[in-house]
């Protein structure tokens, strides 16, 4: 089955139609500037896969989980008592809920603040719709397998550093400022404790290549879920995988902008073409 949720007031969508999650090494709680669950999936939050977190101790009334979204289905609420925090979208409780649906109905909380794990849930008010699932996703466990294989094998920790003023991923004119990759190739390796994405591409120097850490989570979402590899500029998508970097990757028009942050050369920036980032994702999940 998949699933939507709609307002309690005007009807209209306030997901996309989503999955229920049940793939457990995909799920993120811990506070790691990552979401806690894939885009495009939810689970409720009696679920076993949040338990022990934040989610079983929290608000009862907020049963569904969501990885943020974006505004076109649900907006922040206009007061700031119940949204600003320190980098962030605050959350301040079920009593001040903080995201609302075109219409003004108060219907979620949502928080992304600080280091995270990043998150939305939906009142037990929504209506929750079903259907039949025409195109579940197949062979989850053999591409699990696969990316196992994969990502065991030794990488070159020392990637390239294409540096730059960090370009800000709300403010496209600054983009520019970021090294522009054609064509690139996605692979990863290191091993699951330590797992880095690899990416190739013809305008870096003959021989080098870009180093990504990524929490294993991640790399599952991406590579086993088909998870869209990019989250639009006002909520990038977000990852960190302990002391690494702090990765964000973001879309706007027909590019993709990837930055990440960290201590000494970790901190860098390139664009790459929408297109073309897609069309590497779909060739390493293959
Ligand atoms: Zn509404
Ligand atoms: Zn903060």
């Amino acid at each position: 089955m998949r699933s939507r949720f709609c307002c309690p007031r005007c009807g209209e969508a306030l997901t996309p139609w989503v999955r229920e999650l049940e793939l457990a090494e995909a799920v993120n709680l811990q506070e790691s500037n990552t979401w806690v669950l894939p885009s495009g999936w939810f689970v409720r939050r009696d679920s076993e896969l949040l338990a022990g977190s934040a989610f079983t101790y929290g608000p009862a009334n907020h049963p569904w989980v969501f990885a943020p979204m974006t505004n076109w289905w649900l907006r922040v609420h206009s007061d700031p008592l119940r949204t600003v925090g320190c980098c962030g979208l605050a959350c301040f409780g079920p009593e001040r809920p903080n995201l609302v649906c075109a219409c003004g109905e108060e219907v979620g909380l949502g928080y992304c603040d600080c280091i995270g794990p990043y998150w939305y849930a939906l009142h037990e008010s929504v209506v929750h719709e079903q259907e039949v699932d025409a195109a579940p996703p197949q062979a989850i466990a053999e591409r699990l397998t696969r990316l196992r294989e994969r990502v065991a094998r030794p990488i070159v920790r020392a990637g390239y550093a294409p540096g730059g003023r960090q370009p800000l991923h709300h403010d496209p004119s600054s983009w520019r400022e970021a090294l522009r990759l054609g064509e690139v190739r996605v692979d990863c390796g290191g091993g699951i404790e330590d797992p880095a994405l690899v990416i190739a591409s013809q305008q870096l120097p003959a021989g080098a290549q870009l180093v990504v850490p990524l929490p294993w989570c991640q790399l599952v979402r991406l590579v086993v879920l088909e998870e869209q590899p990019w989250a639009e500029t006002e909520s990038p998508l977000t990852w960190q995988h302990g002391n690494g970097p702090a990765v964000c990757v973001s879309r706007h028009s027909r590019q993709v902008l990837l930055t990440t942050w960290g201590p000494g050369d970790a901190s860098w920036a390139v664009t790459i073409e929408a297109r073309a980032w897609a069309e590497a994702w779909a060739r390493f999940a293959g």
